[in-house]
Formats: structure tokens, C-alpha cells, sequence
């Protein structure tokens, strides 16, 4: 058990504080502050420091929910570490609700680590890794689906690094995509610096889910015990879990025509080879082309605007076989099993 340490940003948040913070990162073109809305929660027990951000795609709303949450739920008195929740990293894609930083619609994911020197997302991001990233020990950078689209619950992580999986797991999430994600993103740099980091995808833009929240509040609990911030807890386990590593295990169909999509799958996401998924038709029915599973597996994200043009994703499926398979059919035909991509 290590002793407790203030946590730096460039003041210092001392052992047994909870401080909530704003922290400027940039300037309006009035010159007025773009401030971050942060919460230090400094344990009064010596731990890992667990970082965890949201909206770093202004319009990715259910994690903001989540840390809502978080920073709200524990007290620095049953903390063993540090827990910093950077609650909306793109404060100008947010005011704008969109995905991008305006005007220029720069990636605040591509950004990181940053310089002081360079275009506005690069310095940025600069601050927020600086201050809030680099002084910690793993991170969690919660996402959503692009808009027009959503998306299953899951992780993405690179599996193939222990200290990576270790994290993964501990989330809890049923289904991870195993990978190195773009370069410039919070989760690769961070990785690559010694700070384990994976991203939660979950659900549609706009929109808090709470389903999908309280599920997400389950996987921080679950990786604070594992990491002993929470000593007293238990680690979950989710039931089945899927890891996905090879790119064959996973597809994203596409239109070959344009048209009006209408999906044919049932009421829950799992499809057998060959199943129709969706068709594609012409504005006057004379033509349909139908789009089918090229094997076993779940539907994970699909498309919600219903038109389409040739090469528009329609539906993102991965592979389920064996006893993932198996599992997954009987918690269907018990109806214990509860993903809904869609929903
Ligand atoms: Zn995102």
C-alpha cells in the first residue's frame, strides 16, 4: 500500500480532497476562457490514478453522463488512488453539439499528446494530456456512435498488450474489439506513453442512454476494484465475453446500389449466415437488392438514416461461434439477452 500523493495539475488537489475544477485550455475569439469542466477526486488512501474523459467528440453525450456520475458517487475517504474525470475535453465541439472542433472541424482525437505551438486541437489537446492524461496510470475515454449511426456497447483496446487487456477485462463489457486505434487518438498515445488506456463505445450521439450509463458506471466500479481503488469491491464478469482480434471476424457491409434501406433482421441482434440483414430498393419497387450476412454474428452498429448511396455502411457485424455462440442463444431464448444496438 503506497502513500497517498497531492495530485499536480499546476496546483495540486492534496489526499483527501475532491475538487471540481474548471481548467482553461484555449480562448473564444472574445478572448474569454475555453475552460474544461474537471473533478479531482484525490483518495486519502495512496492508490493508481485512474483517468477517465468524455466528449472528446463534442456530440458524444453518454459518457459526459457517466462521469456526471462518477464524480458525484465516490468520496476521496474510500478512495485508495486518484480518480480524474475530465468531463467534456472539446468544450467548442460541445457548446456546438458537434462532432468536430469549429470552424476548421479539427479532431480533437487525432490531436494528442499536442504542442503548444501548433493549430488549435493540437494545443488543446496539449493541455488536457499534460494536466490531466500524463500524471495518471490508466485512463478510460468514453465514446459513442457517430450520428446517423449507433452502436453496441463495447471496448476497443489493444489486446495484444497485457497491461491493456488487463483493463479491458476488468470494464466488464460482453464484446471487445481488439486493435490499435488512429493514430493521434487519446487511446493510442496514451498506451504508447505507459498509461493503459481503452475506449468505451456506447450507444448514439445526442442522446444519454441510461441504460447503457448504469452499465458503463458498473464497468468504472469494476476496473477501480481491480486496480484496488475500491479494495472492498468485487471485479465483474460479464457472462460471455467476445474478443475480436482478426479483421476477418468483423465487417462492415456497404451498399452496392442507392436507395431505401429497410433492415430485415429480428428483434434481437444475433444473425446466421446468409440471413437477409437489410434490402435496398428503388423509389419505385422495381428493383431490390437484398444484403446478407457473410456468416454467424452479432449485428453491432447500424445505420439510422434509412438511404443510402453505393459504398454507405449499412451495419457493422462481428462473429459469435462455439460456446459465445451458444450462450448468446440461450440468453435469448430465456430473454435475459438485452443488447440492442438500435435501441
Ligand atoms: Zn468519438
Amino acid at each position: 500500500m503506497s502513500d497517498p500523493k497531492p495530485f499536480r495539475y499546476d496546483t495540486e488537489v492534496p489526499p483527501g480532497e475532491k475538487r471540481h475544477l474548471r481548467y482553461q485550455i484555449s480562448e473564444t475569439y472574445l478572448g474569454d476562457p475555453v475552460e474544461i469542466p474537471v473533478t479531482v477526486i484525490n483518495g486519502e488512501h495512496g492508490g493508481p490514478r485512474v483517468f477517465m474523459t468524455a466528449a472528446l467528440h463534442g456530440d458524444e453525450l453518454n459518457g459526459v453522463k457517466v462521469l456526471q456520475e462518477v464524480s458525484a458517487r465516490y468520496d476521496p475517504a474510500e478512495i485508495h488512488g486518484t480518480i480524474v474525470c475530465v468531463h467534456v475535453a472539446n468544450v467548442p465541439g460541445y457548446l456546438a453539439q458537434q462532432r468536430y472542433i469549429p470552424i476548421y472541424d479539427l479532431d480533437l482525437n487525432r490531436s494528442f499528446p499536442g504542442r503548444d505551438s501548433a493549430n488549435t486541437a493540437e494545443r488543446m489537446a496539449n493541455q488536457i494530456y499534460e494536466r490531466f492524461v500524463r500524471p495518471c496510470d490508466v485512463g478510460i475515454d468514453f465514446h459513442t456512435s457517430t450520428r446517423n449511426r449507433t452502436t453496441m456497447y463495447h471496448v476497443r483496446a489493444d489486446m495484444s498488450n497485457p497491461e491493456v487487456e488487463r483493463l479491458a477485462r476488468s470494464f466488464g463489457s460482453n464484446l471487445v474489439l481488439s486493435g490499435e486505434a488512429d493514430a493521434g487518438s487519446l487511446r493510442t498515445v496514451a498506451t504508447r506513453e505507459g498509461m493503459p488506456t481503452i475506449t468505451v463505445e456506447m450507444g448514439r450521439a445526442h442522446r444519454f442512454q441510461p441504460p447503457l450509463v448504469e452499465r458503463a458506471l458498473e464497468g468504472v466500479e469494476s476496473v477501480l476494484a481491480e486496480y484496488g481503488l475500491l479494495p472492498d469491491r468485487p471485479v465483474a464478469w460479464p457472462g460471455w465475453t467476445r474478443v475480436v482480434a482478426n479483421a476477418s471476424d468483423k465487417a462492415w457491409l456497404r451498399a452496392d446500389t442507392g436507395g431505401l434501406v429497410e433492415m430485415q433482421y429480428g428483434d434481437v441482434p444475433l444473425v446466421y449466415a446468409d440471413d437477409t440483414i437489410c434490402t435496398i430498393t428503388d423509389h419505385f419497387k422495381k428493383r431490390e437488392k437484398r444484403v446478407a450476412a457473410p456468416f454467424t454474428g452479432l449485428v453491432i452498429g447500424v445505420l439510422q438514416n434509412p438511404v443510402a448511396a453505393p459504398g454507405h455502411p449499412l451495419c457493422h457485424l462481428v462473429s459469435v461461434r462455439d460456446e459465445t455462440l451458444a450462450e448468446i442463444e440461450r440468453q435469448i431464448d430465456a430473454g435475459e439477452f438485452t443488447e440492442r444496438p438500435w435501441s
